[in-house]
């Protein structure tokens, strides 16, 4: 199927649409108005046997049409046939009546009107053959029938020269209406076109003409429960960007438009789209055996390999094609775009000409990139929540402070996943903060900050946006929230890079009242100097140094020293990964002001927190 098709059969899709609500709505009205008819007969008696064959004849005539316009069968033609048909039956019923003289004198304008009604929205053509039909059938009926009734004493010559004149009347007023519906109909087929060309618009790639990302999607949804496996190969140049640079965008147009032409002569491509910037996607003939395949993949190469001839001479362009199938029963959509992408990747990073999806290969990155897309929507769609841990004094086991954790909820994999796959994510997309608000607002909206402080996690990318600390502020002002009740836990990254600016905001932040924590201490490459350049508050031991503190008294000793450490300089502790009474009672013994762990109390989802905590203010 080529573009145009793509989109006249979008056009069609939606004026079939159209024709379908009219003929549903003509068919379930006339069978009302037969209904009401055929109720007024019964509350008047009548037991003329004919009257109720003719309503059950056009009963039986408009649920068919019914039907069929509710199950999208041939809907015009059905239409046309039953309408036609109820025309037939209208003529044959009055002549019967007429015939068996149970006709009264106020029938006759229905056999005027009626048929006039019943064929109102057939095809112009049809209209203009019904003429002489109704022309024909109106003057027997008025000659033969009516004119006795209507003018008693009129000669034989006022007889024929009135039932001309009706007839003439009938036939002019289909005429009319048939010219009617030629100009409705010129106008339906001008709607079409622009129908036509506006979704020609919104689904070409302007500048290679090829279907863009929405139409090659939207194609792909269509033909998905149509196919028992559905073959796809996504294609992404190769040093694009620099040949941009270099010969200007004028060139990189004429290449992209090159790639789409040779693209288009490669056999076996059924359909081509460009997705944007320069790549490209394919969708494989149907019938294409695996053997066959790899033939296409590597036609497709060549023929992206092959140099363009420009003015200034030859441009070298390559390409990296990831190809992936999908069995249409077993797999989404959304899947199979994602491995071929996949497949693509690691083209590009092994050098391959191309690559094929191989789940043992590719799952790890695959489950990634499911996780890079699907993150963003998790934020919007609120599956991002807040929870929050305590951290307790060390001694007295109260409460002092929380810290404010992310969970992804509903996330609608086999189990939500956990920071440590989504906070990396969420990191190299730049996320980060938006996360970091929205937990924050939840947490805030639904704790009482009086007594306690919050810590928030915050990695070096974070505190270099340039309105972090404006934002912090600000919702801290909504929630008329007192900086004085936040730590930022930072990891000692903020003093590998940009270590200037980080600790110029960081100071800044301690100058609006907020503390500073170094979280996970002694994880990384924990060096001392780092304790004098950052300018801290606490010092968060990590999880680690207390599992190990049962292991030797070596370890017990490293544990003394760092919360010995931290005292020295004028730090408070809090060691972390406290699970057991006997880790609490040791750490307090060795002198740690605060614990944090599962044994004081698991990270909570706020909105499940029972008591309303009480931050300090
Ligand atoms: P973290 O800041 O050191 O947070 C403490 C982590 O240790 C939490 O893991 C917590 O559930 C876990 N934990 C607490 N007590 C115990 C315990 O007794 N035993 C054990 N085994 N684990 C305990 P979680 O929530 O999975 O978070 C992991 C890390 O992800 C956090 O480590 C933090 O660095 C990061 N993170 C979590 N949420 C956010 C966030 O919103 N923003 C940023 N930047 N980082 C976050
Ligand atoms: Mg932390
Ligand atoms: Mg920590």
């Amino acid at each position: 199927m080529n573009t145009g098709e793509v989109y006249r059969s979008d056009a069609d899709q939606r004026v079939s649409e159209r024709v379908r609500t009219i003929a549903l709505f003509t068919a379930i009205l006339g069978l009302v108005i037969n209904f009401f008819v055929c109720a007024v007969y019964v509350a008047s008696g009548v037991s003329n046997f004919l009257i109720y064959a003719e309503v059950a004849v056009y009963a039986s005539i408009l649920a068919a049409m019914t039907v069929c316009a509710l199950r999208r069968y041939q809907i015009k033609r059905t239409f046309t046939i039953g309408l036609l048909s109820i025309f037939a039956v209208f003529w044959v019923g009055t002549f019967i009546e007429a015939l068996t003289e149970q006709t009264a004198p106020f029938d006759f304008p229905l056999v005027l009107f009626v048929p006039l009604f019943l064929v109102i929205i057939l095809h112009h053509k049809i209209l203009f053959s019904l003429i002489p039909v109704q022309a024909v059938c109106v003057y027997f009926y008025t000659s033969e029938f009516a004119v006795h009734s209507l003018g008693p004493d009129w000669t034989a010559t006022d007889q024929q020269a009135f039932s001309f004149m009706i007839a003439a009347f009938s036939g002019f007023s289909f005429c009319a209406l048939g010219i009617v519906a030629f100009a409705r109909e010129r106008a339906d087929d001008r709607l079409y076109e622009l129908i036509s060309e506006k979704i020609a618009l919104a689904s070409t790639d302007g500048l290679t003409g090829l279907m863009n990302r929405r139409a090659f999607m939207e194609h792909l949804r269509r033909i998905w429960p149509t196919r028992s496996r559905v073959q796809i190969a996504f294609i992404d140049l190769d040093h694009f960007k620099p040949l941009n640079d270099q010969y200007g965008h004028s060139v990189g147009d004429e290449v992209l438009k090159t790639v789409a032409e040779r693209i288009g002569h490669v056999p076996a491509v059924s359909a081509t789209a460009r997705l944007g910037g320069d790549e490209f996607a394919v969708l494989i003939e149907e019938n294409a055996s695996a053997h066959t395949v790899e033939d296409i993949l590597t036609a497709l190469h060549q023929a992206l390999s092959r140099d363009i001839e420009w003015e200034s001479g030859l441009i070298t362009i390559g390409a990296s094609i990831g190809y992936a199938e999908g069995i249409t029963t077993q797999q989404s959509l959304s899947g199979l775009l994602r491995s071929a992408d996949t497949a693509m990747r690691r083209a590009k990073n092994g050098h391959l000409d191309w690559a094929m999806f191989n789940p043992q290969i590719d799952n790890a990155a695959l489950a990634t990139s499911t996780l890079e897309v699907e993150l963003k929507s998790a934020i919007r769609n609120g599956q991002i929540k807040a929870a929050i841990q305590p951290i307790a004094n060390a001694k007295t086991r109260d409460t002092v402070a929380y810290e404010l954790l992310t969970r992804w909820t509903d996330s609608g994999f086999e189990r939500d996943p956990s920071p440590t796959d989504f906070i990396p994510i969420a990191e190299k997309l730049g996320l980060l903060n938006e996360i970091l608000w929205v937990t924050l607002d939840e947490a805030l909206s639904h704790l009482d900050l009086c007594a306690h402080q919050l810590a928030i996690n915050v990695s070096p990318a974070q505190l270099l946006a340039s309105d972090f600390l404006a934002s912090l502020v600000s919702i801290l002002e909504r929630h008329e929230v007192s900086p004085n009740s936040i730590t930022i836990e930072i990891t000692e990254e903020v003093a590998f890079r940009n270590v200037d600016r980080n600790v110029a905001i960081l100071n800044e932040a301690r100058a609006l009242g907020i503390s500073i924590a170094l979280d996970d201490f002694g994880t990384g490459y924990s060096s001392l100097s780092m304790l004098d350049t950052l300018p801290l508050d606490k010092l968060k031991i990590d999880q680690s140094f207390v599992r190990k503190s049962d292991q030797s008294e070596q370890s017990k000793s490293i544990l003394l020293a760092a919360i010995r450490l931290a005292k020295q300089l004028g730090l408070e502790s809090c060691v972390e990964g406290i699970e057991t009474q006997q880790f609490a009672a040791r750490v307090a013994v060795l002198g740690a002001d605060h614990i944090q762990g599962y044994w004081i109390g698991r990270p909570q989802l706020v909105k499940d927190a029972k008591a309303a905590v009480k931050l300090a203010s």
